[in-house]
């Protein structure tokens, strides 16, 4: 499968494109399309790298607007997870559908997810044609510990879900160090190691998180995933609200990468801004994330990258914290190369890219990147292409209706319309 791309723009100058075999195969301004490939025209529109979200729950787009405006543990504890107890592998299908819909609407090429029933998951990401990294959560404290152990649980979660392939790659999901025992996160850093797999866990998103570890363990959290070997180059750490100074700088040595999900931190009030300059300066790769459709409850990440730049400049009170260029750099996963974003629109990097209508009102004046970051919203994507196939084109992603009708049914079935 080959595609030329005609008269589009790549930071400012005129370029043509020709993808071959899900590659970018040649750039350059006379580039002739050959016989069989699919032309698009690009007027009007500049190539860009896709979107990257390093933290979501896809198939919670079925939750959307349940629950909303309450605290988390009521929100988890009254609506979610009762719901989720009586979830079928078809309902997460079909959220999982519904949200990469959404997805290739605004963007995104690529997430990192985490949720029950992960081989549908993966069904759905394939289906759906976008990139993902799934992890089945891992519990074993508390109501949800099963009779099996964590090596039992993990094996099973990772079996679903399958080999690394082209679209979908397999993660180990420990869901927090509150649900998870000493045991079961030492068993995972060390299945992690072996097997050459990431970690992907919520860390540091409530106050009470880090008091109940100090109580516990005698440590701050990122000081007690360490002890037991959970931190390093393979982990993704989602939120990172509550970690402080000493926290940062162990994960910036061993290589960690921290998400920030600023939009479903606003929503659930969790008491404080991610500390994004001290993680920068510790040099630790960061990503952004929206969260599950539940707690967000969008997953645009062009409207959740400028909540980002717009609240850590007001909590610094420094207008040149989170510049646009910076901001562009984490929505696409250019600054936590774990994620797994593509670098640049570059001879021989993955087909994964969007054009952008660049005669639109809020991107046809002024500088491109700040009305990226500042003015545009998932609305201004006119085509997404991942591993070099048309998901979208011109705002019309095939199927669209048949994925909403039956992500309808599927909340009808859970009493959740
Ligand atoms: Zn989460």
């Amino acid at each position: 499968m080959s595609l030329t791309v005609i008269n589009a723009t790549i930071d400012g100058e005129r370029m043509r494109m020709r993808v071959e075999d899900g590659t970018i195969a040649k750039i350059g301004p006379r580039i002739r399309p050959r016989d069989g490939d699919e032309v698009i025209d690009a007027n009007g529109m500049a190539i860009v790298p896709g979107l990257v979200n390093g933290h979501t729950h896809a198939a919670m787009t079925l939750f959307r607007g349940h629950g909303d405006d309450l605290p988390l543990m009521r929100w988890l504890q009254e609506v979610i997870w009762p719901v989720e107890a009586r979830l079928e592998d078809e309902d997460v299908y079909w959220g999982t559908r519904l949200a990469c819909l959404e997805m290739i609407r605004t963007g995104t090429v690529r997430f990192w997810d985490m949720y029950w029933h992960p081989s549908a998951t993966a069904r759905a990401v394939e289906d759906a044609g976008i990139r993902a990294t799934l992890a089945g959560p891992l519990f074993d404290l508390g109501d949800a510990a099963g009779d099996d152990g964590m090596p039992q649980m993990a094996e099973r979660g990772l079996e679903e879900i399958g080999e690394p392939r082209e679209l979908v790659a397999p993660a180990l999901g420990p869901h927090a160090i509150y649900t998870v025992s000493e045991g079961g996160l030492r068993w995972i850093a060390e299945a992690s190691a072996e097997r050459d797999i990431p970690i992907h866990i919520h860390l540091s998103e409530t106050e009470e998180e880090v008091v109940r570890c100090v109580a516990d363990h005698g440590v701050r959290p990122a000081e007690y995933l360490d002890r037991l070997g959970v931190l390093g180059p393979r982990t993704v750490l989602a939120h990172g609200v509550w970690l402080d100074e000493s926290e940062l700088a162990l994960i910036g040595e061993r290589g960690a990468t921290v998400v920030t999900n600023p939009v479903a931190n606003l929503k659930l009030a969790v008491g404080r801004v991610f500390p994004y300059r001290a993680t920068r300066r510790h040099g630790i790769p960061i990503g952004l994330g929206t969260n599950g459709a539940g707690s967000n409850n969008s997953l645009d990440l062009l409207q959740d990258v400028k909540i980002l730049a717009l609240l850590q400049k007001h909590e610094t009170h420094d207008p040149s914290t989170l510049p646009a260029a910076d901001a562009w750099r984490i929505v696409t996963g250019q600054a936590a190369p774990l994620l797994g974003g593509s670098e640049r629109i570059e001879e021989g990097q993955p087909a994964d890219f969007l054009l952008v209508r660049s005669d639109t009102p809020e991107l046809g004046v002024g500088d491109f990147t700040a009305a990226l970051i500042y003015a545009a919203s998932g609305a201004v994507i006119d085509t997404t292409v991942v591993n070099g196939r048309v998901l979208m084109s011109g705002g019309v992603v095939e199927g669209a209706d048949e994925v909403i009708a039956k992500a309808r049914e599927r909340c009808v079935r859970l009493g959740l319309d």
